[in-house]
């Protein structure tokens, strides 16, 4: 039985007679930029998340340079950020002028912690992007307990649940994507900035249009990073699928354990109290290409995503700082690959799987 590594489509099939009437609604009314689904949109995310507002931006990417904008981040801050993410939680960090000084990972987890971050830290760092990697969720109370402003990088945790409350409400600013393949996807870019702080807000309102507040005064120099009209409509047809998505991914990940995955692979640990909406479930193995390459073979997918670390990066070179050795970054990078995950997967096909990883190991 052939498993896709993912399967964005199946979720989404029932909801076809509402998506089209949504973006009907959207042709019908003539508002395409900033209208009353975008502000319908961030009051319905904002709720779900736990947070005072959502400001829909134009992707995941914006989102944070526009955090890090509001934050006042400049030319001769530093910003602490893990190695082992997706390049632009690192990326979006260069247009402020900061500087993007890498921490580890803890391999076992691949989030952050008190600790990573704390040894990165330098006499200029004025903030620490946190990621939910694949889901998991970091431990941000700890983080802040550092007394750096932390921003949440929930890019990839979408649904996911912790001790103190959602990614995206856990921390002074959070980020997330809605790029086609995350948890709560639309169906091209978009992305949002999230925070409970009314001041905060406010800038990022700005700054998502030109720095300005009236179309008149630009007061800041800004960005042009709007979530559409379209994609917000659509986005109001999924979220309120969204637990229940999360739900199955959850359900999911139990079941690969259940199923006796661990004794063949080293299985992602849920940080302590954490409730991960999967985005991507990663296991480590000693020869994770040839691993993938057994389970190719078989018809499942499989896929590494981080082999080369952000630091190692070419572009990454003169840019960052990496100082202490990334020892758990390492380790990740050479050992991490990602099986089949999504919110379709059901039991016959983790059975499959883990079959298939049997033979292959
Ligand atoms: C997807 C992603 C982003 C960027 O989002 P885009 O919408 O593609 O710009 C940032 N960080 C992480 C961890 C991501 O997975």
């Amino acid at each position: 039985m052939p498993v896709p590594l993912f399967d964005t489509a199946t979720p989404l099939s029932p909801l076809g007679d509402e998506l089209r009437a949504a973006v009907q609604r959207v042709l019908d009314g003539g508002r395409y930029v900033l209208g009353p689904e975008v502000a319908a949109f961030e009051r319905e995310f904002a709720d779900y998340l736990g947070a005072a507002h959502a400001i829909g931006v134009a992707n995941g990417t914006d989102a944070i340079t526009i955090a890090l904008s509001a934050l006042g981040i400049g030319p001769g801050d530093d910003v602490v950020v893990p190695s082992f993410t997706f390049y632009a939680s690192v990326e979006a960090i260069v247009p402020t002028g900061a500087r993007p000084v890498f921490c580890d990972v803890d391999p076992e987890t691949y989030c952050v912690t008190a600790d990573t971050v704390r040894a990165a830290v330098t006499p200029a760092t004025k903030a620490v992007i946190v990621v939910h990697l694949f889901g998991n969720v970091a431990p941000v109370a700890e983080i802040r307990a550092l007394g750096i402003p932390v921003v949440e990088d929930a890019a990839q945790a979408a649904g996911s649940s912790g001790p103190g409350g959602r990614p995206g409400a856990l921390a002074a600013l959070s980020t997330f994507s809605f790029f086609p393949s995350k948890n709560l996807p639309c169906f091209g870019d978009g992305g949002a900035v999230c925070t409970s702080d009314s001041e905060l807000a406010d800038r990022v309102r700005m700054l998502r249009f030109h720095g300005s507040r009236d179309k008149r005064t630009y007061e800041l120099v800004g960005f042009n990073s709007r979530l559409d009209e379209l994609q917000a409509a659509i986005l109001r047809v999924l979220l309120p699928h969204l637990e229940g998505w999360a739900e199955a991914r959850h359900a999911a990940g139990l079941a690969y354990q259940r199923a006796g995955l661990g004794e063949l692979v080293a299985l992602p640990r849920p940080t302590p109290g954490a409730r991960p909406a999967w985005h991507l479930y990663v296991v480590r193995h000693p020869r994770a290409d040839e691993l993938a390459a057994g389970l190719e073979a078989q018809g499942i997918g499989a896929s590494s995503y981080y082999r080369r670390p952000v630091h190692l990066q070419p572009a990454m070179s003169g840019v960052g700082l990496a100082e202490a050795p990334l020892e758990g970054t390492e380790e990740a990078a050479r050992t991490h690959l990602a099986i089949p995950m999504g919110a379709a997967l059901d039991g016959t096909a983790v059975d499959a799987v883990v079959a298939a990883v049997r033979a292959a190991v």
